[in-house]
């Protein structure tokens, strides 16, 4: 395999005066988990929505730097576009349609989908198979699944469109230990099928763990990056990140 699937380069972006993203440059290997590490603020949503190009309509923009996916630009196109060109983004706090079924869920993840029938037939299969609880609850209203089977029904929506690279924005959030170690062995599996992670985490033991490389962001910036093991093993990291003293 080899090369870049993600190519960020001195990507800025924010929202009126306030400037949350300062030259980010980061890339995602074809078939990697990425993770980006960072407290509260430092811009790792708004990175993964300047990529996805769904920051809010206002206030929100991109303001310069580029991002290219496979080659191709990504920066120029509109959020639909960009799930049609591969890469697909599970947001912050799940953001599920809580009034609708759990099956119309994964039918809106599906719209971005380029395949045809049997694509999303086989797209089903995989979530199904990947979160059974998703199908036996098929039927049952989004909004009274328990916390985790939510996280489990976002990443399932965003799979349904076919990814090649899925964009995750804290998805060990409000979850307790043993269901966010579920989603971390489902996001290794999701990864080891074949689909590149890029994966924002305030939980940075989580994240190192999942990830082969690792980027921290601080007020915007990328102060830190390298191979996750040695990102873990470093002092910094440890004291600030992982609350070793
Ligand atoms: P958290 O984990 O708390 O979500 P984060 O690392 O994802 O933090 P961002 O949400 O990207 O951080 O926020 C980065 C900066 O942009 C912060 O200073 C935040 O206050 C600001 N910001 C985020 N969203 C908006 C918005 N819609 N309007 C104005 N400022 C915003």
């Amino acid at each position: 395999m080899g090369g870049a699937a993600l190519d960020v380069t001195r990507l800025s972006a924010g929202y009126g005066p306030v400037r949350a993203l300062r030259e980010v440059t980061l890339d995602v290997p074809q078939g990697s988990v990425v993770a980006v590490l960072g407290g509260n603020g430092a811009g790792k949503s708004t990175l993964l929505r300047a990529i996805s190009r769904t920051l809010p309509y206002y206030g929100g923009a991109s303001k310069g730097g580029s991002v290219r996916f496979g080659g191709a630009p990504l920066h120029t196109l509109t959020a639909d576009r960009v799930v049609a060109a591969g890469v697909s983004q599970v947001p912050e706090g799940r953001q599920v349609f809580a009034r609708m079924t759990v099956q119309d869920n994964l039918r809106a993840g599906a719209l971005g989908s380029t395949g045809g029938r049997a694509a999303r037939a086989a797209a089903l299969r995989r979530v199904h198979g990947l979160f059974p609880v998703l199908a036996q609850r098929a039927h049952q209203r989004a909004g009274l699944l328990s916390g985790g089977e939510q996280q489990q029904l976002a990443v399932a929506r965003a799979l349904m469109a076919g990814p090649r690279l899925l964009l995750l924005d804290e998805p060990s959030l409000g979850l307790a230990p043993m269901m966010a170690a579920r989603i971390a062995d489902t996001i290794r599996q999701i990864n080891a099928e074949g689909t590149s992670v890029l994966l924002v985490e305030q939980n940075a033991a989580l994240a190192l763990r999942l990830a082969s490389r690792a980027y921290v962001l601080e007020v915007g910036e990328v102060t830190l990056s390298g191979p996750a093991d040695e990102l873990a093993a470093s002092d910094e990291v440890r004291r600030r990140y992982l609350g070793v003293v």
